[in-house]
C-alpha cells in the first residue's frame, strides 16, 4: 500500500493493527495520542503524521524527551544545559560517562505543541518579555516552573555573535538565579590579508586567531565538564564523542539526500525537520538518535525503490529557509502542492561532519565557527544559493522568526541574493506559534509561489 499521512485518530487506529502484527517498539513507544491525553500536546490534534513504525518512534522519540531526562537525573546523570550554539557543547558532553545535554532553547515549541495551553508566553510577558522577542522566550518561563525539563546541574551558553532575544533572555535568566557559563562565540570575519586563515566546515574560512579564540573558550567548558563527570574530558574521549557524532550526522545526511533528493519525496517535510533537529543534541540519547534515523533511512531508501512517495513528483520543491514555529506549516505546504527539497534551519554546521584528522577540540572550534547565524548574511546566502542549485530547487521560501531580532533585515536581504543569483521565485513570509489564523494568507502566498514555480516549470518543458 503506498505511504500516506494519518491523523492522531487514523494513527491509533494503525497503532493497533502493527501491535496486533507485532510491532516491536523502543521503552519509549506506544500510541501517539498519549502526549495528547497525558502532556497536553494539543496540536498533534492539527498535525498528519507519516504512517510507518519509523515514524511513530520518531515522534514518542521526540516527544519523551523530558522523561528521558527525568529518568536520567533519577539514576544519577548530571544533566547539561546547553544554550544557543546548536550541535557543539552536546558532543562535548556525550563524549563523557554519565552526563546527558539538552537545550532549554527548545522550548521554543513548547507553546505550539501545546496550543499556547502551557502559559509560557503568557508567564515570560509578566516578566517584561513580550512579544516582541522571538518564541524563545518560552524558554524562560520554563525554568521558571520547572514543567518542562528538569533544572540542569550546568547550563553553559556561547555569546558574542549571538541574537539580541536570546542574549537579554539568558542574562535576564542569570539574574533570575540559574548561573551560567559563557563562552565567547565572535562574530565570524573574513582573514585579512596578512592574517593566517582556517578552513571551516561548509566550504568557509576564519582566520586562525578566531578559530585560537573559540578553541581556548572550548578548553574552559571541557575543564568545567569533566569536573562535573569526575573525569578529565581527554584527547580519546573528546576524539571518540566526535566520532560518534559524525556516525548520526552521516546517517542524517543520507536520509536529506535520500529524500530530499528523490523524485517525490519518500518521507514527509515535517518528519524530515523533527529528524534534522536531533543533529542538535541527538534528544538527550545518542545511541536512539542514530537508532531512529537508521530506521527512517530504511524506510525512505524503500520507499524510493518502489517508487512509493508521500508527496508525488508533480510536487514544486521547495527549498526553506529558517525552522517554522508552528510545526502545521510543514504539513500545509504539501496540501498546497509543494514538497522541501532542501533547507536552512539555522544549524547548517551541525550537518557538516566535524573533522576526524585535526586535534578533537581545534575540530570542534573549527565547526563552531561554521555556524550560519555567527558570520555574514552574504555567506550564509551563499551556502542557500549552492544547495538549491544541487537540490533543483524551484522555488525558495523564507520563514520569518515573529519577533527574532535577526529577521528583520537577513530576510529581505537572503532573498534579494538569492533571487539575483538564481531567478527563482521567492517569498518571505511569517510563520507564528500558531499558524490557524493565518492560514488563508499563507496558503494565498505560498499557492502563488507554487503557482509561479509550475509555470516555470511547464515553460521549461515545452
Ligand atoms: S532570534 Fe533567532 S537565533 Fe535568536 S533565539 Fe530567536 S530564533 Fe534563535
Amino acid at each position: 500500500m503506498s505511504p500516506r499521512k494519518l491523523t492522531l485518530e487514523e494513527w491509533d487506529r494503525h497503532y493497533q493493527e502493527l501491535v496486533a502484527a507485532g510491532l516491536h517498539e523502543p521503552a519509549y513507544g506506544g500510541p501517539l495520542s498519549r502526549h495528547l491525553a497525558l502532556e497536553g500536546d494539543l496540536r498533534l490534534r492539527q498535525l498528519r503524521f507519516d504512517d510507518s513504525p519509523a515514524a511513530l518512534r520518531l515522534w514518542n522519540f521526540l516527544l519523551t524527551e523530558n522523561h528521558r531526562l527525568a529518568e536520567a537525573r533519577a539514576v544519577g546523570e548530571r544533566i547539561v544545559g546547553t544554550m544557543k550554539d546548536l550541535g557543539t557543547v552536546p558532543v562535548m558532553v556525550y563524549a563523557l560517562p554519565g552526563l546527558r545535554a539538552f537545550y532549554p532553547d527548545g522550548a521554543w515549541w513548547t507553546p505550539c505543541l501545546m496550543e499556547c495551553s502551557d502559559g509560557l508566553l503568557r508567564q515570560a510577558e509578566a516578566e517584561g518579555i513580550d512579544a516582541s522577542f522571538c518564541p524563545v522566550r518560552a524558554m524562560l518561563a520554563a525554568f521558571q516552573n520547572q514543567q518542562h525539563f528538569p533544572r540542569p546541574d550546568l547550563l553553559v551558553c556561547s555569546t558574542g555573535s549571538v541574537c539580541d532575544d536570546f542574549s537579554a533572555i539568558a542574562q535576564r535568566l542569570e539574574r533570575m538565579g540559574f548561573p551560567i557559563t559563557w563562552w565567547e562565540m565572535p562574530r565570524r570575519r573574513a582573514p585579512e590579508a596578512q592574517e593566517a586563515a582556517c578552513p571551516l566546515p561548509g566550504g568557509l574560512t576564519a582566520p586562525q586567531c578566531q578559530v585560537d579564540c573559540v578553541r581556548q573558550e572550548l578548553e574552559r567548558v571541557a575543564e568545567l565538564l569533566g569536573r562535573l563527570a569526575g573525569q578529565t574530558l581527554t584527547t580519546e574521549l573528546l576524539a571518540e564523542g566526535i566520532r560518534q557524532a559524525n556516525q548520526v550526522r552521516r546517517r542524517l545526511g543520507a536520509l536529506r539526500q535520500t529524500v530530499y533528493g528523490s523524485v517525490g519525496a519518500p518521507l514527509p517535510a515535517l518528519e524530515m525537520l523533527v529528524a534534522e533537529m536531533l543533529a542538535i543534541h541527538f534528544c538527550s540519547d545518542r545511541s536512539q538518535t542514530l537508532q531512529v534515523l537508521t530506521d527512517l533511512l530504511e524506510v525512505a531508501v524503500a520507499r524510493r525503490n518502489l517508487g512509493q512517495f508521500v508527496v508525488g513528483e508533480a510536487a514544486t520543491r521547495i527549498y526553506w529557509v529558517n525552522p517554522v514555529a508552528d510545526l502545521r506549516a510543514m504539513n500545509l505546504l504539501e496540501d498546497w502542492g509543494g514538497r522541501i527539497c532542501g533547507s536552512d534551519y539555522m544549524f547548517t554546521h551541525a550537518l557538516d561532519p566535524i573533522p576526524e584528522d585535526l586535534p578533537p577540540l581545534e575540530a570542534l572550534a573549527r565547526t563552531a565557527l561554521a555556524d550560519p547565524m555567527v558570520g555574514s548574511t552574504q555567506e550564509r546566502a551563499r551556502r542557500i544559493v549552492a544547495d538549491c542549485r544541487t537540490c533543483r530547487a524551484e522555488a525558495v521560501v523564507i520563514s520569518r522568526i515573529p519577533g527574532a531580532s535577526h529577521c528583520a533585515w537577513e530576510g529581505a536581504s537572503l532573498r534579494s541574493i538569492i533571487s539575483r543569483e538564481l531567478d527563482l521565485p521567492t517569498v518571505e513570509l511569517e510563520i507564528p506559534p500558531i499558524c490557524d489564523a493565518m492560514v488563508p494568507t499563507l496558503a494565498g502566498r505560498i499557492q502563488a509561489l507554487i503557482e509561479t514555480a509550475r509555470a516555470r516549470r511547464a515553460a521549461v518543458s515545452t
